[in-house]
């Protein structure tokens, strides 16, 4: 069912402009915008996916990935169809792209009060959109997280970082912790693999690093169009230089899907080199993601190199930590805000 859309403007001749994302997409009566699930009805904006919830699972927080937020705790993780993207890599490309390709939406009506309600009986801390591209129901994510935090749950967006500042704005208050992809660093690999922009994204996420949410990066490291030392240099040097060296860093292996099926996986030892670039750059928490089983998914202290957050995989197999802080050195790992109950 369609329902009314939030952040747009009329236009003249009964045109909107939806304003969510860095597309601010001109839209026509009886069209929707390049995501698929917001459209023109008479000169109105509508959104058709706040009662399409696809995606629904209970989550160890560190899938996400977070790793420092919250560590240890369980996520109520939702996801709707649709995404303002359209990467040829996409791992969730039966969820977010049917919409934009062949126009249908499939979901279920689930009030995000229920969502809430399913979350605490679980046990979750948290609520986190995810999945497809929650910028696309913003709806939907206001409100469930609206409920949310009056349950005394947090939120967490799991996103491509390619929204409209305003969008931002109006989130802020509502979202607590934030995984962003950064996919790349040229606007081409942007352009032709994504359909999108580089900027809005970098612009974005020193937005986000000043609005003061929890924020990790990722990076989907994929052999020959992101891998070269120049590329994942320039981007260990933006996280230091716009988010800050604590800022951790997520670099992951691709394995072929969608339009790339064919396309080669990527080598743990890129991953290392990334991983490495990263340090050398002066991050100071660089993780390898997809490859379960590596070290390099410990947490270390910066400080004096003891591992203070043991891994495998998305579980935790023990901490040297005493109120977020190494027990070896005292060093500060976990602000005291972003504590699980078990680290
Ligand atoms: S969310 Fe983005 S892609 Fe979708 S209609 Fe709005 S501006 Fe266009």
């Amino acid at each position: 069912m369609a329902t009314p859309a939030l952040l747009w403007k009329a236009l003249d001749d009964h045109d909107v402009q939806c304003q969510l994302c860095a597309h601010s997409c001109r839209i026509k009566p009886g069209q929707r915008g390049r995501c698929g699930v917001r459209e023109n009805q008479d000169g109105e904006l509508f959104t058709l996916v706040f009662d399409a919830v696809a995606a629904l699972n209970l989550d160890p927080v560190e899938k996400k990935p977070l790793f420092h937020f919250l560590p240890g705790t369980t996520t109520l993780s939702l996801g709707t169809p649709g995404c303002n993207l359209a990467c040829a890599f996409c791992q969730n490309a039966s969820l977010s792209q049917p919409p934009r390709e062949t126009g249908l939406i499939r979901g279920d009506r689930v009030p995000p009060k229920e969502l809430v309600r399913t979350a605490l009986r679980l046990g979750a801390a948290s609520m986190a959109y995810t999945y497809s591209e929650p910028t696309v129901f913003y709806e939907l994510m206001r409100e469930t997280a609206t409920a949310a935090l009056d349950a005394g749950l947090k939120n967490i967006i799991v996103s491509n970082g390619f929204q409209s500042p305003a969008c931002l704005d109006v989130l802020n208050g509502l979202i607590q912790a934030a995984n962003i992809d950064l996919k790349a660093f040229t606007d081409r690999f942007y352009h032709e693999v994504c359909a999108a922009r580089l900027k809005p994204v970098l612009t974005n996420l020193a937005h986000i690093r000043r609005l003061g949410w929890h924020l990790e990066v990722t990076t989907l490291v994929i052999p020959d169009l992101n891998d070269s030392d120049q590329e994942l240099t320039d981007i260990a040097r933006f996280l230091v230089r716009e988010l800050g060296a604590d800022t951790p860093w997520h670099v992951s292996g691709f394995h072929g899907c969608h339009r790339m099926a064919d396309h080669p996986s990527t080598p743990l030892d890129t991953l290392k080199r990334a991983h490495d670039i990263g340090r050398a750059e002066g991050l100071r928490h660089v993780f390898v993601g997809n490859v379960p089983g590596s070290d390099l998914e410990n947490t270390l202290c910066p400080d004096c190199g003891q591992i203070v957050i043991e891994r495998m995989g998305f579980a935790i197999r023990r901490t040297r930590l005493t109120k977020g802080c190494c027990n070896s050195c005292g060093a500060t790992i976990i602000k005291p805000e972003h504590l699980g109950p078990n680290v």
